[in-house]
């Protein structure tokens, strides 16, 4: 893409929070002088009956259309019996793989300095398909659904991805001592694709050992593949290993070129509204963004101006031990930039 014809991303702002880091990420986008037009889409109050969910069928549109987008988190409220947003996404959009990088950012202090992990997690069935029904009173099922079809297109992206990213190994996390048949055709199917990438190392970790052997030695990890459930809760294990939800981002992938990249964290209601998110999270997704759109000097621009921001210290935000507003860290990336 050249610098000089803007290309047109779909911006969800989302849900608490999200209103504010998205305004973050335009102010910086906007320095850098990123050629994007943000068209925005906001979570309806209503219904749609074409979508079944509160997202309107001309959002989902926009993301079709543009094939590229960046999303603001959006609650779920619990047990209200609607279709989650998230899950109306990712299904409507076949959203199939999230890919969550988490490394240590130079100059924030935790516990590990050499973190620099991938998750890949399979983003469209398991225990996520939503099919629960109640049996007998106090007795409910959820089904969860594996199939090779999901499985091998997930295993193919991990391996591709380790591949044209320079990574060396692959680890499938599972727990198919337990769950034979589901997580036993998931390994079987990231079998067959290592062994289209012999010059990838292949591994297979039970769930419970990979919590404590990334708890105790996160470099024993490279790229970690795994359905749906397992990813959703290793990737926030992970954000832990380097400072927290307000870092970490991702980006989903959709069979046919659609990619839409989001922060790991929820919508924290906790603090919306206040000015004191940490736009990191979503600044970072939009770097993923902007590398799949092969924008590489703006990405770098704003990925240097950013982990430099963070690591003078004088503006950081609560999370992060500091005391700075959202605004104020974002006028500080500006400053950089
Ligand atoms: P959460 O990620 O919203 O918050 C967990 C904790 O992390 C809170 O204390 C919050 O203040 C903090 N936190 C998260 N992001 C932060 C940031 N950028 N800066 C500073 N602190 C941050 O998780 P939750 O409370 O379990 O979920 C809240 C809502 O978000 C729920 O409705 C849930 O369904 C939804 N959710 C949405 C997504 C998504 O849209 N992809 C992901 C997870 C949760």
């Amino acid at each position: 893409c050249s610098s000089s014809t803007p290309i047109t991303a779909t911006l969800f702002p989302g849900d608490g929070i999200g209103p504010e880091i998205a305004e973050s990420v335009k102010k910086v986008f906007t320095t850098a002088g990123v050629p994007i037009d943000w068209e925005e889409h906001y979570v309806g109050t209503e219904i749609d009956p074409r979508t079944q969910s509160f997202l309107t069928w001309e959002s989902l549109e926009s993301v079709r259309r543009n094939k590229v987008g960046l999303k603001g988190p959006m609650a779920t409220p619990i047990g209200k019996g609607h279709r989650s947003l998230n899950l109306t996404l990712r299904k409507e959009l076949n959203l199939y793989a999230n890919v969550r990088p988490c490394y240590s950012l130079p100059g924030y202090k935790t516990r590990y300095d050499d973190v620099n992990l991938i998750t890949i997690r399979e983003n469209t069935e398991g225990e996520y398909s939503g099919l629960e029904h109640q049996v007998v009173r106090g007795v409910v099922e959820s089904l969860k659904i594996i199939t090779r079809q999901a499985s091998l297109r997930v295993a193919e992206y991990a391996f591709h991805y380790a591949k044209t990213h320079g990574r060396e190994r692959v680890s499938a996390i599972h727990k198919a001592n337990i769950m034979q048949k589901t997580d036993g055709l998931f390994l079987k199917c990231c079998r067959e694709v290592a062994e289209k990438y012999p010059e990838i190392t292949y591994e297979e970790v039970v769930i419970d050992n990979c919590c404590m052997m990334l708890v105790k030695n996160p470099a024993l990890f490279d790229v970690l593949v795994m359905p749906n459930l397992y990813g959703d809760i290793i990737s926030d294990l992970c954000a832990g290993l380097v400072g927290g939800l307000g870092l970490t981002p991702s980006c989903n992938i959709g069979e046919d070129g659609v990619a839409l990249a989001e922060a790991v964290h929820g919508s924290a209601p906790d603090i919306a509204g206040k000015n004191l998110a940490n736009p990191t999270a979503l600044l970072l997704s939009g770097v993923m963004m902007l590398r799949h759109l092969k924008l590489n000097e703006q990405a770098e621009q704003i990925h240097s101006a950013i982990i430099n921001t963070i690591a003078e210290g004088k503006y950081r935000t609560a999370d992060l031990g500091g005391s700075s507003t959202t605004t104020e860290f974002t006028k500080a990336i500006c400053d950089h930039l």
